[in-house]
């Protein structure tokens, strides 16, 4: 219907600089036209498959930019989310975000004062992870405590900490410690009754590691690879223990949370890079407060001093 419409608007323009004679000329030129307009509407004209190439390529231009932006709206909205995290559990700042795991791990070695005879055969004891970013680790022990509250924060404020598990205080609420995990908390060993461990024998603190080690991976389906020792006492029996029942590190710490202060192991009562923080799972009926307020105390600490808190076993 167009192309009729056209072609007599077209016979008339034709007509009219045709100055009154009908010629031939006219009406090729009106022919002309229509041709013309004919290959303008494209219709199955030749350059179809390219502008369906070029509408293709259009498409997923706009879909790369859409990619990016996506990934930049991402950003943006775990950002937000932080934020709004932070304030809803009462943080006076946002905890900061940790930068990237190391792409090569650091040689941990046995901190200085800190080795038993032959050290080097066994497990290295450090409280310090040797790194120039600015982290600090969170390590939470024993697990008397088991406040919903602190798994539902620590999920929401997406801040990663490792557990060191006595399985005397955590065996009447596995299932809590299951849900720490599947939010991908790493359960490690801090031995089945919390004795001291140089007053035990060696085949004493063997059944105290190995013990816990076949527990954790009974109940949680993975063998621990980091030991802590209670009290942080230990001897070489304890080292070689450990080492025989597959530990491959010893992580102690170089400052402990409470709900109300830190306390520092170094002269300058402060952080360092790479420092492992100590805390835990203790409510009410020993600390001055819940496990949330002891978060909420030292994310203000961590923070204020610029520190962002990393994952441990991103740096083991
Ligand atoms: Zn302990």
């Amino acid at each position: 219907m167009q192309l009729v419409r056209q072609k007599e608007h077209n016979s008339q323009q034709g007509h009219r600089y045709a100055a009154g004679s009908r010629s031939r000329f006219g009406v090729a030129v009106a022919a002309l036209l229509v041709a013309a307009l004919g290959t303008a509407c494209g219709s199955g004209g030749s350059d179809g498959p390219d502008k369906a190439a070029k509408e293709k390529a259009a498409k997923a231009a706009e879909a790369g930019a859409a990619g990016a932006l996506s990934a930049a709206e991402k950003a943006k909205a775990a950002q937000q989310a932080r934020v709004a995290a932070a304030k809803r559990w009462g943080l006076r700042k946002t905890p900061l975000t940790a930068p990237a795991a190391p792409k090569e791990k650091p040689e941990i070695t046995t901190r200085d004062g800190f080795e038993v005879e032959d050290q080097e055969e066994y497990p290295p004891v450090f409280t310090t992870v040797p790194t120039e970013d600015k982290v600090v680790f969170l390590t939470i022990d024993d697990g008397s405590e088991k406040d919903p509250e602190f798994l539902k924060m620590m999920k929401e404020l997406k801040i990663p900490y490792t557990a060191f598990l006595s399985d005397y205080v955590v065996r009447d609420n596995y299932p809590y410690f299951k849900e720490m995990q599947a939010a991908g908390v790493t359960l490690n060993n801090h031995t089945i009754n919390h004795r001291y461990m140089p007053g035990l024998s060696y085949e004493q603190q063997r059944e105290e590691i190995c013990g816990q080690q076949d527990i954790i991976q009974k109940q949680f389906g993975k063998r621990p690879t980091l030991f802590r020792p209670p009290y942080g006492n230990y001897n070489q029996d304890t080292l070689r223990a450990a080492k025989s029942c597959g530990i491959k590190a010893v992580p102690l710490w170089n400052a402990e949370a409470f709900t109300n202060r830190m306390d520092y192991r170094e002269w300058d009562r402060d952080l360092h890079p790479g420092d492992i923080i100590l805390t835990h799972f203790r409510g009410k009926e020993d600390w001055k407060g819940t496990m949330p307020d002891m978060i909420r105390h030292v994310m203000k600490t961590v923070t204020d001093k610029g520190y962002a808190v990393a994952r441990l076993e991103d740096y083991l």
